[in-house]
């Protein structure tokens, strides 16, 4: 019998391959125990120097010892690899430049809509919104625009196949969704889209987006408007700014006004933004017509009211000196980056 011990050197063997940690490591392991010049190899070298009557049992036992040393080895390369791969795939490079998160922010248009209805929403407004396909009665006949009335034309609209039934052409129908579900006192400010048969051009877009208000009690007055919209356009323009109320012709409000503000560039002095006129038109107002009233149940003798209507698109333009309204729905970023 020859004088190395088999079994110690499995033990050996062993013992070191489950100390190894990598693949690398185990194969410097492979190659000195079953490499050329490893221990399987010295032990099959002492073969031939053994009585020829000892070597068959020797030979099964260097087999066997062969067999075992090599099961070893393939249950540790497995180990391995499934954590080499476990360490591939929670493999992080701390130097690569990181994946950079651009930061989204709100719509210019949404801003100011957010920015409108905060300041009324202090005065004690509340927010209602309304669907963009109305019907025929809200969007005119409710607001007393009778079908045959030629200021229809100005806001006349897409109807949709069942005549009925038309997209917007302002938010004034959800004063009467509103006044007919509700009873006053009353005070609503309405934001929403609103379309109109307009080609679009710097400053026209069939589809655009309209802030309402309205407020309805008893003894209201024209000077309860006044004095709501002064303090509107100053918290949106400055402080300093002018106002001044115009006569106009609204079918839903009597008597009807449309609202300047003094130019924001020029501070009234006359530039090209303004026209040369000093004065910047911001919204259309008025005192809630009696028939609008009647429409909805509500008694004309024991209820006034007020209601406003602006246009969001041309406020944000105003705000910030944006001459062409379809910068807003390009959703090019180098515009909607600097607001
Ligand atoms: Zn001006």
């Amino acid at each position: 019998m020859s004088d190395i011990n088999i079994a110690s050197i499995k033990e050996e063997i062993a013992k070191s391959v489950a100390e190894a940690k990598t693949r690398e490591e185990l194969e410097a392991l492979r190659v000195k125990y079953l490499g050329r010049k490893g221990a399987l190899a010295d032990i099959t070298q002492t073969l031939s120097t053994m009585a020829p009557e000892q070597r068959p049992e020797f030979g099964r036992q260097i087999n066997e010892f062969k067999k075992e040393v090599l099961d070893i080895f393939s249950r540790k390369e497995k180990d391995l690899g499934s954590a080499g791969a476990r360490e591939a795939v929670s493999f992080v490079d701390i130097g690569m430049p990181g994946i950079a998160q651009e930061i989204g922010r709100m719509h210019p248009l949404t801003q100011i809509i957010k920015e409108i209805c905060t300041i009324f929403s202090r005065l004690g407004f509340i927010i209602v919104e309304g669907p963009e396909i109305e019907t025929e009665e809200n969007n005119f006949t409710g607001l007393n625009i009778p079908l045959d009335h030629p200021s229809r034309d100005a806001f006349d609209t897409f109807y949709l196949k069942d005549k009925k039934l038309l997209l917007r052409s302002h938010t004034s129908p959800v004063q009467i969704r509103t006044m007919k579900s509700r009873k006053p006192p009353l005070a609503v400010v309405v934001p929403g889209r609103v379309y109109r048969p307009d080609a679009l051009d710097a400053s026209h877009s069939f589809m655009f987006h309209q802030i309402e208000g309205f407020l309805v009690d008893k003894n209201i007055k024209f000077s309860d408007l006044k004095g709501t919209l002064e303090m509107f356009a100053k918290s949106v323009f400055g402080k300093d700014i002018k106002m001044r109320f115009r006569p106009h012709f609204f079918p839903f409000t009597e008597p009807s006004a449309e609202v300047d503000i003094s130019c924001i560039i020029c501070k009234g002095k006359g530039c090209s933004v303004c026209g040369r006129k000093g004065w910047l038109e911001v919204l259309g107002s008025g005192m809630i017509h009696p028939n609008v009233f009647k429409h909805v149940g509500y008694d004309p003798d024991k209820y006034t009211g007020f209601a406003f209507g602006m246009g969001v698109e041309r406020i944000a333009m105003l705000k910030y000196g944006i001459n062409d309204i379809r910068l807003f729905y390009e959703n090019d970023l180098r515009f909607l980056k600097q607001f």
